[in-house]
């Protein structure tokens, strides 16, 4: 694609994600991805964190080296079957460690517990961050311009995204979408509602059709037809589905920050490869 002039600023706040690493090897391939990426100068990294406290340690790992090896990083925290008192020393440990930033969520419930009386909200949580560490955290949430897949209506999600704004969180990474204008659409009705943290889109890059509709249809994404019909259609030519993917995505992002979005946060997969190929697209090299 022919590079598009990106309308960022230096306000503009760009964020990578990961999740952390379940094997050795995988480490590995993280220090290195973490360390490809870290030369593009972005704000800040975060790290997933499994609902369950599935990965609460690998989680913990992660964010302590990505720390040392001196980027800013914001663990993601769910309380998940955990205590509050093992909450209230994990915020402890980030701070101790110089951590200033988290992705306060809910979570997602891992199926078959049959549990959600400890699953708390969002707002829940980031209530409890606030009267335990007062304003030390930079509080994140999550936000859905397609709306979250469980919410009862449009209305309905937007309101407890507000009660998400009023217990104290500073901004909000949306999920994915490959249509813009259902983020201009959202970021709209939120102002109608007051809402005045800046909402990042949230940036999935396209690599493989068989994850991405699997992931899409449990988070509730769309992937337009026209998309849809395009990454089938080159069946197992990843090459193709990769170039096309970098294209889409690319041209997604420029619309976005030229239509005023706050910033992009890329959801990386633990890849390089894909982002840096949208950076450079959108021009953000020299940044
Ligand atoms: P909430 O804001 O609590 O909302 C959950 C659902 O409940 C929504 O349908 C909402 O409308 C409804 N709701 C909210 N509050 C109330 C209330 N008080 N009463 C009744 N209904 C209510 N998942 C992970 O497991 N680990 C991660 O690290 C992770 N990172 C993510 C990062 C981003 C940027 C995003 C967008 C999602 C992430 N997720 C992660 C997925 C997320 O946990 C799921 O989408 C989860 O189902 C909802 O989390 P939430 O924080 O948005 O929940």
């Amino acid at each position: 694609m022919t590079t598009p002039q990106s309308s960022s600023n230096d306000q503009t706040r760009f964020s990578f994600e990961f999740f952390p690493a379940k094997t050795e090897v995988g480490e590995e391939k993280l220090r290195e991805v973490h360390r490809q990426l870290a030369l593009l100068n972005p704000d800040f990294f975060s790290v997933t964190y499994g609902a369950g406290g599935s990965t609460r340690d690998g989680t913990r790992s992660a964010v302590e080296a990505i720390h040392k090896a001196g980027s800013n990083v914001a663990p993601h925290l769910s309380f998940g079957g955990s205590s509050e008192a093992e909450i209230i020393a994990l915020l402890n440990d980030y701070k101790a460690m110089g951590i200033s930033r988290l992705v306060a969520l809910r979570g997602d419930i891992p199926s078959g517990t049959g549990a959600t009386s400890s699953y708390y909200y969002a707002n829940e949580l980031v209530e409890f961050v606030r009267r335990h560490t007062g304003d030390h955290f930079h509080i994140e949430v999550a936000c859905y311009p397609e709306i979250h897949p469980k919410s009862d209506s449009y209305e309905s999600d937007l309101h407890f995204f507000k009660k998400k704004v009023d217990a104290g969180a500073n901004g909000a990474i949306t999920q994915y979408f490959y249509n813009a204008d259902a983020y201009f659409y959202y970021v709209e009705r939120c102002q109608d509602l007051g809402i005045a943290i800046p909402i990042v889109p949230g940036i999935m890059p396209i690599t493989n059709y068989a994850n991405l509709a699997r992931f899409s249809s449990n988070c509730g994404a769309d992937i337009p037809r026209w998309v849809r019909q395009r990454l089938q259609g080159y069946g197992d030519d990843a090459d193709s589905i990769r170039e096309f993917g970098i294209e889409v995505v690319s041209q997604l992002c420029d619309a976005l920050l030229d239509g005023g979005a706050p910033g992009l946060h890329f959801y990386t997969m633990n890849q390089s490869g894909p982002v840096s190929a949208i950076w450079h697209n959108l021009g953000l090299s020299a940044r």
